[in-house]
């Protein structure tokens, strides 16, 4: 995601109109690595504008996802989709239980799916996700520390 002075020129030039509320939008999810979920945002927004519509924040992330600044990365939590600033090819470590979810940026060798096991798919991407306790989870309740593997 650029920074907010290049998203306010970005949006700009597409015709978007560039209010308050979408320049706090962008301020607060400029650098957030978080990857919040809509409503986590829409709550951000409301602390420092309590009159910010849901409606203005759910359609200033679908202008910034189709603007590519933004990425949706589906079916992660059952909280709902949560949103990427990072749009670069990147992976996921993903906490089962607090549900942190940190990008992982090397690259991973040797994943592929033969054409035979494709479904007939022209592949453009993939994502990977490793899941499992969080050093905080695994603190605050003995977790599930990696059992048989130590
Ligand atoms: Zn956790
Ligand atoms: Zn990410």
């Amino acid at each position: 995601m650029r920074s907010v002075e290049d998203l306010v020129r970005l949006f700009r030039e597409r015709g978007y109109k560039v209010t308050p509320q979408r320049r706090l939008i962008f301020e607060l999810l400029a650098g957030d690595r978080s990857h919040p979920t809509a409503e986590e945002i829409y709550q951000r927004v409301r602390a420092v504008m309590p009159e910010v519509s849901r409606t203005t924040v759910y359609n200033t992330l679908r202008e910034l996802i189709t603007l590519g600044e933004l990425r949706p990365v589906e079916n992660l939590s059952e909280g709902g989709t949560r949103y990427d600033t990072n749009t670069t090819h990147h992976h996921h470590l993903f906490c089962v239980q607090c549900h942190a979810l940190i990008d992982i940026d090397r690259e991973f060798e040797g994943i592929e799916l033969p054409p035979e096991e494709a479904a007939g798919f022209r592949l453009v991407n993939y994502q990977v996700t490793f899941y499992g306790y969080c050093p905080d989870c695994q603190r605050a309740d003995g977790g599930r520390p990696s059992q048989g593997k130590e």
